[in-house]
């Protein structure tokens, strides 16, 4: 199965609008399935015009651990709250108290305890499941419980998941978190091509950049879809310059359209919102296909 990325640096840009009309276009031509890897905010079921009851199973998993301390073996010596290296345990009337919402399990305070008072404990951080969308292909997705870590992990999750909804797919494609963070490293890791969707803006060209490092770090085949490239000619030129100074296929440019947003609202990608819009999607996808088969 190859894999597609599609993802931003910078949030903002369109890249879940990319995702669902090129995922519509690849399934006329290929089998696929889909991975909502921004496990944040995730929203590209809506733009299939899926809503939350529509999902199959909507299950509690566990990718992270916190600390927890077992009063009675504690002999209050410390060692824990000096060696958390995230300040998430503090002494109260004696005794160490965790801050569940700053553990990152890292496990180190277990590791120092000379009573073996703390074990660490699975913790429930996100919730995943699958739903098929009307276009023939299921998409897998996961949301983060608030104020939980463990985001990379639930993106391994969210693509594994994927996978073995359609173990027979050609492509999984993978819309990724923004930002450059451990869930985008997730998302983008051992994928076979990076689409990056990016709008001519001085945060966008940065962000852009950023991801880009990321990118290559990976050896990953890339391009570049810049969004609303007429609201600015200078950045748009600088993103164009860079692309060719670097070898990076700039695979289309697409103007500033309120039809975008209103395709959200409406909960249908902007190729059934605007049908003229299906010739370019076309090309970035015969691009891609081209560079992965
Ligand atoms: S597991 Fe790590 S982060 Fe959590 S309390 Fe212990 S040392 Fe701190
Ligand atoms: S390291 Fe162990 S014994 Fe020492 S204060 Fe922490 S929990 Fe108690």
């Amino acid at each position: 199965m190859r894999s597609i990325a599609v993802l931003s640096g910078k949030g903002g840009v369109g890249k879940s609008s990319i995702s669902a009309s090129l995922s519509i276009l690849l399934s006329k031509e290929k089998n696929i399935t889909c991975a909502d890897c921004d496990v944040d905010a995730s929203n590209l079921s809506l733009l299939f015009g899926l809503y939350p009851k529509d999902y199959v199973e909507w299950q509690p998993i566990s990718t992270n651990q916190i600390a927890e301390i077992n009063e009675e073996r504690c002999i209050g010596c410390g060692n824990c709250v000096d060696s958390c290296y995230f300040n998430a345990i503090t002494f109260n009337n004696f005794y160490p108290e965790i801050n569940r919402f700053k553990c990152e399990g890292c496990g180190m305070c277990k590791l120092v305890c000379p009573a073996r008072a703390i074990k660490l404990k699975d913790v429930d951080n996100a919730h995943i499941g699958f739903a098929n969308t009307k276009y023939g292909f299921p998409i897998a997705s996961a949301q983060l419980v608030p104020g939980n870590s463990g985001s990379g992990k639930v993106v391994s999750e969210v693509r594994k998941k994927a996978s073995e909804l359609k173990s027979s797919a050609d492509i999984m494609l993978i819309d990724a978190a923004a930002g450059v963070g451990c869930p985008v490293i997730a998302s983008i890791a051992n994928t076979d091509f990076s689409l990056l969707i990016t709008e001519p803006t001085p945060s966008g060209y940065s962000d852009m950049l950023k991801a880009l490092e990321v990118v290559n770090h990976f050896k990953i085949k890339r391009g570049i879809v810049i969004n609303k490239y007429d609201l600015n000619k200078q950045y748009t030129n600088k993103i164009e310059d860079y692309a060719k100074a670097n070898n990076i296929k700039l695979l289309a440019k697409i103007p500033y359209d309120k039809s975008f947003v209103e395709s959200i609202t409406h909960m249908q990608p902007i190729i059934e919102y605007k049908p003229e819009y299906t010739k370019v999607f076309d090309l970035i996808k015969k691009e891609i296909l081209k560079e992965i088969f």
